[in-house]
């Protein structure tokens, strides 16, 4: 009899709980990956840099397995029909895998866990990507938060000692002719520029992260998302490392936190607004406006130079990512969840919980949101964050900028009548 560990969002073999776990059970322990086509199907670009990281990271996972004499299995489906596979070809008594809180991932993970069950195989999911889950941070009356600030007070009083799952990995299985991790054009995808590299702690950037994070053009931020996206970097040595050196970087850790704990309690904010009242804002979801905001071609440089970083590398500045939210939903008064579905396209750290709480802030119909009548003014806020227009310019090079689609004074007012009506 074998084990099986799943990969799934922990690409990494350091510090992995449930692959810990797996390689104690005494057993041999075989590694699998399955590109998984009920996500993959769903993707609308063929050139999407979030598979082609995936399929960086797995060949990178593969080549440390090489050195351990074993390696990863890749499979190409459904999970439930690779596991009906699985059943046939090996004799397994238990799959192991970390937990994901994401509704979709909830429901998969059920399914194969009722499969193996029937088949008397157990199915051990262990907490890896967050330091608390579920129900571990409560207010005292045991209900959830839905504040951050007592959210994170508690988070940080409850923070004991931080293990480090170190694996023994005399346990794999040790594997003679592993074939190759599948290219991205075998299971249907194609190249992009995208480059994957181990992701490291900086220093530099963390211990200064306070002074500098709020500026674009210093670009002073990790770009850890992708990592705790796909786990190829462990939470628990992000929050030591952030507990060393910097506590507005934890507080950021934590955010991560209270938004997964959201979507993990009130599952319905997918397709939304946390806030029931927010539903009847009678968005104007103008179609042409929302290609120009996409394409940015607002006329608003510094909303505009933000969806270029963004349509360019996959990655936008957090300050710009509010300043480019808050102009759709307020200036140009477009339903959140278009723009929450284009970031969602197309940022590489796309997270759900993360994307979903953060646009649901910006719309002020979310948990511990902005009140709706505090309207960003793109042009305070380059003159603050972007004042040599270093940014700017760096995504906008040409001086021949579209007329602005609507003008600051007007919009803003538009945004707060429209906002009223519906709150009364
Ligand atoms: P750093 O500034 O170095 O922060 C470290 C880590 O903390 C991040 O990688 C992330 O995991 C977490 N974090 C930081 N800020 C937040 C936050 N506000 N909410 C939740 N987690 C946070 N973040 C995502 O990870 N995925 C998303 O899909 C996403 N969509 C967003 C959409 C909008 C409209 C806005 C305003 C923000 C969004 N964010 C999202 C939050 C934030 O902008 C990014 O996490 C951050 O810019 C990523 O850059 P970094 O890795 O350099 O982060």
């Amino acid at each position: 009899k074998i084990n099986i560990f799943w990969f799934r969002r922990d690409l990494r073999l350091e510090d992995n709980v449930g692959l810990y776990h797996a390689l104690k059970s005494g057993l041999k322990v075989m590694p699998v990956f399955i590109f998984d086509t009920e996500i993959l199907d769903q993707l609308q670009d063929r050139s999407d840099k979030r598979v082609d990281y995936i399929q960086q990271a797995l060949v990178s996972l593969h080549r440390d397995l090489a050195t351990l004499k074993s390696g990863l299995t890749i499979y190409h489906g459904k999970p439930l029909d690779v596991f009906k596979r699985l059943t046939e070809e090996f004799e397994i008594d238990t799959v192991f895998c970390n937990r994901d809180y994401e509704p979709q991932a909830i429901k998969r993970d059920q399914q194969v866990k009722d499969f193996l069950h029937k088949k008397d195989i157990g199915f051990s999911d262990f907490k890896d990507q967050v330091i608390f889950e579920k129900n571990e941070i409560l207010k005292s009356d045991q209900s959830p938060y839905t504040v951050f600030t007592p959210y994170s007070k508690k988070w940080k009083e409850a923070l004991q000692f931080i293990e480090t799952f170190t694996s023994d990995f005399t346990n794999l299985v040790h594997l003679n002719n592993v074939p190759d991790i599948p290219s991205l054009e075998d299971i249907g995808f194609k190249k992009t520029e995208i480059v994957f590299t181990k992701p490291s702690l900086d220093i530099k950037i963390i211990k200064d992260y306070q002074q500098y994070r709020d500026f674009p053009a210093l670009d002073h931020t990790t770009h850890l998302g992708v990592a705790l996206r796909f786990g190829t970097v462990s939470v628990r040595k992000c929050v030591k490392f952030a507990l060393e050196h910097s506590e507005t970087w934890l507080n950021e850790l934590i955010w991560r936190e209270f938004f997964m704990q959201i979507l993990f309690h009130f599952p319905y904010v997918v397709t939304r607004c946390f806030k029931k009242k927010y539903e009847n804002i009678s968005w104007r979801n103008n179609e042409e406006e929302f290609k120009a905001w996409c394409e940015g071609k607002t006329g608003y440089p510094i909303v505009d130079a933000g969806m270029h970083e963004l349509n360019t590398t996959g990655f936008m500045h957090n300050r710009v990512r509010m300043i480019t939210a808050s102009f759709l939903t307020k200036h140009l008064l477009i339903d959140w969840r278009w723009g929450e579905a284009y970031f969602a396209q197309k940022l590489l750290d796309y997270d759900l919980s993360a994307n979903n709480g953060n646009w649901q802030w910006a719309a002020g119909s979310g948990c511990d949101a902005a009140p709706y009548f505090r309207i960003f003014n793109p042009e305070e806020q380059t003159k603050k964050f972007d004042k040599d227009l270093k940014y700017i310019k760096k995504w906008l090079p040409d001086d021949d900028q579209p007329e602005p689609l609507v003008e600051h004074k007007f919009a803003r007012e538009r945004a707060l009548e429209t906002y009223k009506k519906a709150l009364v």
